[in-house]
């Protein structure tokens, strides 16, 4: 079976594994032309996700890439430690890297393994006439058996599929990512520090090499045009000045350009597939950034979705046994991450911080490649 992936993020190239372990034909088509590796942020592949990359044999690559953390500590606006939860630091911990590192990652594990990958792809339309025949913005085209959309949150196959999809929901938070060198800040190491700050959330971690790696979620308006340098820094020391936390230091710290984007959710997606297409990742649901949890999604669904098509007779069985197992998991994780995010806007620090004991549902996920899922 053929299988056209349209996207090389992260899904897209999990599912080219995964599916190319399952025996099937994926090839992977990007809109970007050397990849979409310029989003400087970074990312955590949380247990779940690392646990569904080693069902692909991908895991090692990720951790030999990354750093650990082994726990978390939640501080207040005054300094005050609301909670420490601790996260296995074992190899199926948590793993952080840069989002460009991740892709290079899984792009160099899909070009090991032998799958074509095209750049410059941009998908405008899809047609099923037995076959399926994508079109790209360039007028080339592709035809395989099957189309995966692993396009991210602003799929175009989730258009093509349902035109009244619904569109991503702006969640009311404005996201910046920087990395800071200076011996004199606060070091954490293996660990994540997290601040639910008065008017701001602000969490940092300390890498190997010493330099701190931190991220501030700012309530606000949805970004319409790039906000010039000095004045992403000032929103952010005013918005950390009255709390008693490094925040404002690090900010200062940071001389690279710090990385600031909207932060949109995608709830629910009334039909993940139709006629041989189907939706994975970030294009059927997408995640507020609060439980850090997107990318170790869209890995499990590339995981599963590979699983289905191997085991079920044909491809409409398959993309519905795969809507049934995965619908339910990440619709709740979705919910879950935006209620975090709005307890955390309203100052409800300690709310968000007991419900992180009520999480094993999400870490404690496991798949097993040889049994079908959802059995
Ligand atoms: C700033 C930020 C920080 C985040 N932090 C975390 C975190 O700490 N932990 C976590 O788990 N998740 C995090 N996430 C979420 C996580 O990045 C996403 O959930 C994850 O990337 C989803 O993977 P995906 O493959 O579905 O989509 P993406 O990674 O977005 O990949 C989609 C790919 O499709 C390509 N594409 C788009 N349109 C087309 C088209 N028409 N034709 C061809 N190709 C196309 C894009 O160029 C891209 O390469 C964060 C997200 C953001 C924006």
């Amino acid at each position: 079976m053929d299988v056209l992936i349209i996207g090389g993020g992260i899904a897209g190239a999990v599912a080219a594994m995964a599916l190319r372990k399952a025996g099937l034909n994926p090839a992977l088509y990007e809109a970007y032309p050397t990849g979409a590796d310029d989003i400087g942020a970074f990312l955590t592949i949380m247990n779940n996700g690392l646990d569904a990359l080693r069902a692909v044999d991908a895991h090692q690559a990720v951790v030999d890439n990354s750093f650990a953390a082994d726990q978390v500590e939640f501080l207040d606006a005054r300094g005050d430690r609301l909670g420490l939860q601790p996260l296995t630091g074992d190899i199926n911990g948590p793993r952080t890297l840069t989002r460009a590192t991740l892709y290079r990652v899984l792009h160099d594990e899909a070009a090991r393994r032998g799958i074509p990958v095209f750049h410059g792809k941009r998908l405008v339309s899809a047609t099923r006439d037995g076959k399926i025949v994508a079109t790209f913005a360039d007028r080339t085209t592709a035809t395989g058996d099957v189309l995966v959309g692993a396009d991210g949150i602003h799929s175009v196959t989730r258009s093509i599929i349902d035109p009244a999809a619904p569109a991503p929901r702006y969640a009311g938070l404005n996201i910046a990512y920087g990395y800071a060198r200076d011996a004199a800040l606060p070091v954490a190491a293996n660990s994540y520090r997290m601040i639910f700050g008065g008017q701001a959330f602000f969490g940092y971690t300390t890498a190997p090499d010493g330099q701190t790696w931190w991220f501030a979620r700012l309530p606000g308006p949805e970004l319409t045009e790039p906000v010039p340098q000095p004045e992403i820094k000032r929103r952010l020391t005013d918005a950390f000045a009255a709390d008693r936390s490094p925040a404002t230091d690090i900010v200062a710290a940071t001389t690279d350009d710090i990385h600031l984007s909207n932060a949109y959710d995608v709830p629910t997606t009334p039909a993940w597939h139709r006629d041989g297409m189907v939706l994975v990742g970030d294009a059927a649901h997408a995640a507020s950034p609060a439980a850090g949890q997107g990318a170790s999604m869209a890995i499990e669904d590339a995981v599963v979705l590979a699983q289905c098509l191997r085991d079920l007779p044909t491809h409409d069985t398959a993309f519905a046994a795969y809507e049934d197992v995965r619908r339910p998991r990440v619709e709740r994780l979705v919910a879950t991450s935006a209620e975090d995010g709005a307890r955390a806007a309203r100052g409800a620090a300690q709310d968000v911080t007991d419900r992180q004991d009520t999480r094993a549902w999400l870490y404690r996920h496991h798949i097993d490649w040889d049994t079908r899922p959802g059995t």
